[in-house]
């Protein structure tokens, strides 16, 4: 399961305590998910949870800072999921939106953050990122982010109900949009949310991004845009490896 996963050394390596994977279709197909339900799963430090909840393009952080136990069921939408709990895998789901990892590696924080145009226009990840700093009393400096797989601006064409909020949100959003062409232009969705969490005060060598479109990639990923309607979604997560 692991060897159909995209990690970043860059990003995190086993050194920072943390487990990272970006999924692929393989992944995700391999993968048994209950949204809103933890899931047990291994790894090291022995049994963990992986969980993902229902996402409904929003800007809502859920915060796990308990254990978790097989009863627990999460039955709100949030688009964020940020834990301090070590085992705990939070995880989200993709096809052509932006999954983001971010994590803290002195003041030990995860999240994994689901990011449409919708929640990347309304600041999902500098908003999340402010509410890990304020929970966990982490600091920009020591902050790592990194920008998965997703929609590139080579196939993401948008068109007025994308454009109009984005140029009312965002000042520079002339920066983030390519090939602008009558009311379409083509939306680069990982440049968007790198510059806002630039913007944030966060180094740009503390953020990596794969570079690679969901759209462009059949074989390794799943694309509504591609596809045309929902065939699967890729999930990608975050875990704070339990201290031996
Ligand atoms: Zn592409």
């Amino acid at each position: 399961m692991r060897s159909s996963v995209i990690t970043v050394p860059a990003f995190a390596s086993s050194q920072d305590g943390v487990r990272h994977f970006f999924g692929t279709r393989a992944h995700a197909d391999s993968l048994a998910l209950d949204v809103g339900v933890p899931v047990p799963a291994t790894g090291s430090g022995g049994r963990g949870w992986l969980l993902s909840v229902k996402q409904v393009h929003g800007t809502d952080a859920l915060v796990v800072d308990r254990p978790l136990t097989e009863v627990d069921r999460f039955d709100g939408g949030w688009d964020a999921l940020v834990t301090d709990q070590p085992g705990v895998t939070v995880a989200v789901r993709t096809a052509d939106c932006v999954p983001v990892l971010v994590y803290d590696r002195r003041r030990r924080a995860v999240a994994a953050i689901h990011a449409g145009w919708r929640g990347a226009v309304a600041g999902i990840v500098p908003k999340t990122i402010e509410l890990m700093m304020a929970r966990f009393q982490l600091i920009e400096a020591d902050l790592r982010i990194s920008i998965g797989p997703s929609a590139g601006p080579c196939c993401y064409e948008v068109d007025e109900p994308v454009l109009t909020p984005l140029r009312q949100e965002l000042p520079d959003w002339q920066s983030v949009i390519q090939h602008e062409r009558g009311a379409t232009a083509r939306l680069d969705l990982k440049k968007l949310v790198r510059r806002q969490v630039e913007q944030f005060g966060i180094a740009a060598d503390q953020v990596t991004s794969v570079n690679l479109c969901t759209i462009c990639h059949d074989d390794l990923f799943y694309s509504y845009r591609r596809e045309g309607r929902v065939n699967g979604t890729m999930v990608s997560g975050i875990t704070l490896v339990p201290r031996g």
